[in-house]
């Protein structure tokens, strides 16, 4: 299997309950993603997705969370705005909007700081 990377940034404020005091407090992360699609074949020129088509969708779901208070927006109403439910979020937004059926997502990343992530993979 072919797997390509996307890394993309975004900044926003979230606010866990019953996680231990600090998350309890409303704080921000800039928060650092890496967004993973594989797949087996190729095309003519020898790729299995353009990067530029990838980047533009990541961006679009990159503009629903950046610089926005987490808790407040929809797809957090059920779900608390922990790295972990971000990177499912982002998983199943790209894997919609991803329209070649041979290439799916694999996995994402969600690095709330620089030594602590969550990834989600389709399993
Ligand atoms: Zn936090």
């Amino acid at each position: 299997m072919f797997e390509l990377k996307v890394v993309t940034h975004f900044a926003a404020a979230h606010q866990l309950k019953m996680v231990g005091e600090k998350c309890e407090n409303l704080h921000g992360h800039n928060w650092k993603i890496e967004v993973c699609v594989g797949g087996n074949t190729l095309n003519n020129a020898g790729i299995l997705v353009d990067f530029g088509e990838l980047k533009s969708h990541v961006k679009e779901i990159m503009a629903t969370l950046d610089h926005k208070f987490l808790n407040e927006l929809d797809m957090f109403h059920d779900n608390p705005p922990s790295s972990e439910i971000i990177a499912r979020y982002i998983a199943r937004e790209l894997q919609e909007k991803i329209t070649y059926p041979e290439v799916s997502v694999t996995r994402v990343t969600a690095w709330e700081s620089e030594n602590a992530c969550a990834t989600y993979q389709f399993s």
